[in-house]
């Protein structure tokens, strides 16, 4: 046996940089929150050959004291954090004072500065180079802020380097980093270039233009297209962001940045509520995409749950998951249909119109806004001008040229196609609407209704179901008797580790109940809520829709497609099936107009 000795400081930092330095993308994230930590208004970034060969960080932030840029390297060394009560409320994105002494002991690292209150006008360098922790302080030229030059990462530990991918790999998550962290600041300045070609020139954004303009560049055209923008507070949070409307959706949940008091997070009570916010609206196995910004007391999240800080532990991680889930819920229910003169709000509808008239030109409509007052209003007009009859179709038109403020937004129908579609025209154009998608989410929006204001019928088992479950999972059958039984299913503890199930809810009889009660209970120990019963009958309710909603193929009367298109005025989410697939789309006069190339 060998005896015990202490590890020298290059070793116990090399073994620290395991655990935070796993790539140049993860180097690039520790440099870019120390900008920010130092109150940078502007980052400019150059990489060479994927991060591996140079990675180099310069900000304008407050710099670093002279002196203190040696320590800066050294481990457990921070200007972040001083007392054991500071780590309850962490306000910076780095606290742990790791970050450069690993980075520095697996690369070649220069770290120059001025800081903001230096008496000189000159900057100051220091350099670690893997063994040489010794840094050797030197004057160099340097404006307010501070520079990190990361060169040759894993130059001494030659086993990770063999695990780096490709240049083209590696910059695509050094890439991902950058976009992270932009859109967590949209006051900073982020300039990136690659190889000396610039990738990235994002101006700060103050006004909301300006910001949809940086979610674009970053998240792409058609997310800052097709999202909506929530604003939400409760309960001491405040929710703020961006989200995909249901008919956009992805195939990977690659396009979902989610911040906890401006520190992006991947969490398992995030996730889940957003899940099962658009359960309804999306289609199965697809992802939304969100950029999404929760502001809490920072006493009521603990961000040192890992090195790289990328998870978070919420001190009430239910009344968290509620709130996501209700405001979410809440904004995607609002989505009704509300034709925008898009081409005049939108500022970027100039520059996107011409690659839409190439090649898809009918889209969903992207300007989607809460509508339930008008859709009321909408009623009360429609009782003035009864569209019961053909005849009354002129009418309508007249009205909706004539200026009227009330003109529906999905507009009326002029005829039906192959059986299958409306085609109805608006104030701004024409629309289509798929007639047997709308008729089923609107079957299925009322069916749901009803079962809210009947309260839920439960059924009685002839045979009670003995279940042998954990301690943990009978407690919480205990403690939650109530609610589930509000949703028709009624557990009871008849042992330290037993339960009996003794109702269900009547449309649910067909199920396996064991796996209903399994799940649901695992779902309660893991996130404090269940949507399974919810999800459950709401397939059940979206199965029946379908099959009591319009068929293909059936003729229509005008004054049914009218009611059709007044009802999903007035239906929430109507502006996707139940699959999540679009039941209308629209295409304004200004396209059409172009299309012909007409005004030329
Ligand atoms: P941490 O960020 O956890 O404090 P780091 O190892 O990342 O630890 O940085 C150590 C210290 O160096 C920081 O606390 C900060 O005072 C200083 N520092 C690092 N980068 C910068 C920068 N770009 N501008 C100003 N100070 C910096
Ligand atoms: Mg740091």
């Amino acid at each position: 046996m060998n005896r015990i000795n202490r590890l020298n400081p290059r070793l116990a930092n090399q073994i620290a940089a395991g655990e935070v330095v796993e790539r140049p993308a993860s180097v690039l994230k520790e440099l870019l929150e120390n900008s920010l930590d130092a109150g940078a208004l502007r980052v400019d970034i150059d990489v060479e050959q994927g991060g591996k060969k140079l990675l180099r960080v310069r900000d304008d932030g407050s710099g670093i004291h002279r002196d203190d840029l040696a320590l800066a390297l050294s481990r457990h060394a921070t200007s972040k954090i001083s007392r054991p009560e500071d780590l309850e409320a962490i306000a910076s994105l780095g606290f742990r004072g790791e970050a450069l002494a690993s980075i520095g002991s697996v690369s070649r690292l220069e770290l120059s500065s001025r800081a903001a209150d230096a008496s000189s006008d000159t900057g100051w360098a220091v350099r670690a180079e893997g063994r040489q922790m010794e840094a050797a302080l030197e004057p160099c030229q340097h404006g307010v802020g501070a520079t990190v030059e990361v060169r040759d990462l894993f130059f001494n530990t030659p086993a990770r380097k063999k695990f780096l991918k490709t240049e083209r790999t590696e910059f695509g998550r050094i890439d991902d980093v950058l976009k992270r962290l932009a859109l967590s600041r949209f006051d900073v300045q982020f300039n990136m270039r690659h190889n000396q070609r610039t990738v990235h020139e994002l101006r700060p954004a103050a006004t909301e233009l300006e910001q949809r303009r940086r979610i674009g560049l970053v998240c792409g055209p058609a997310f800052q297209e097709n999202s909506v923008q929530v604003d939400q507070r409760a309960a001491g949070l405040h929710l703020r962001g961006w989200i995909s409307l249901p008919a956009f959706s992805r195939s990977q949940a690659d396009l979902q940045y989610f911040y906890v008091n401006g520190r992006i997070v991947r969490d398992k009570i995030v996730s889940h509520a957003v899940r099962q916010a658009y359960q309804d609206v999306l289609y199965h196995g697809r992802h939304p995409a969100y950029v999404l910004f929760l502001e809490l007391d920072p006493a009521a999240v603990d961000v040192n749950v890992h090195p790289t800080k990328h998870e978070v532990r919420f001190r009430d991680s239910r009344l968290v998951h509620d709130f996501l889930f209700r405001s979410l819920h809440r904004e995607l229910a609002d989505i009704k249909p509300e034709v925008q003169a898009a081409d005049q709000t939108n500022p970027d509808a100039a520059q996107t119109a011409p690659e839409r008239a190439n090649g898809q030109n009918f889209l969903p409509l992207r300007d989607f806004r809460p509508v339930r007052e008008a859709g009321a209003e909408y009623r009360g007009s429609m009782q003035s001008a009864p569209a019961g009859s053909t005849q009354g179709a002129p009418e309508q038109y007249a009205r909706l040229f004539s200026g009227d403020e009330e003109a529906p937004p999905l507009g009326y129908a002029i005829a039906q196609l192959h059986g299958v579609y409306i085609l109805a025209q608006n104030k701004d154009g024409l629309i289509i609407v798929d007639m047997h998608a709308a008729h089923e989410r609107i079957t299925y929006e009322r069916f749901k209704q009803a079962l809210r204001e009947e309260r839920l019928k439960r059924q009685t088992l002839l045979v009670p179901l003995s279940l042998a479950v954990s301690e943990a999972e009978a407690e919480c059958a205990e403690t939650h008797r109530d609610s589930l039984l509000a949703f028709g299913l009624e557990l009871e503890r008849v042992a330290a580790e037993a339960i009996v199930v003794r109702q269900i809810p009547a449309l649910l009889k067909d199920a396996d109940i064991e796996q209903l009660a399994r799940d649901v209970l695992s779902d309660l120990l893991e996130f404090g809520a269940s949507d399974r019963l919810e999800n459950r009958q709401n397939e059940l309710l979206s199965t029946m829709a379908c099959h009591g909603s319009v068929r293909a193929n059936r003729r229509l009367g005008i004054d049914e497609m009218n009611a059709l298109l007044r009802d999903m005025e007035d239906t929430e989410r109507s502006g996707q099936c139940n699959h999540g697939r679009p039941t209308w789309v629209w295409q304004s006069m200004t396209e059409l107009d172009k299309l012909f190339l007409r005004g030329r």
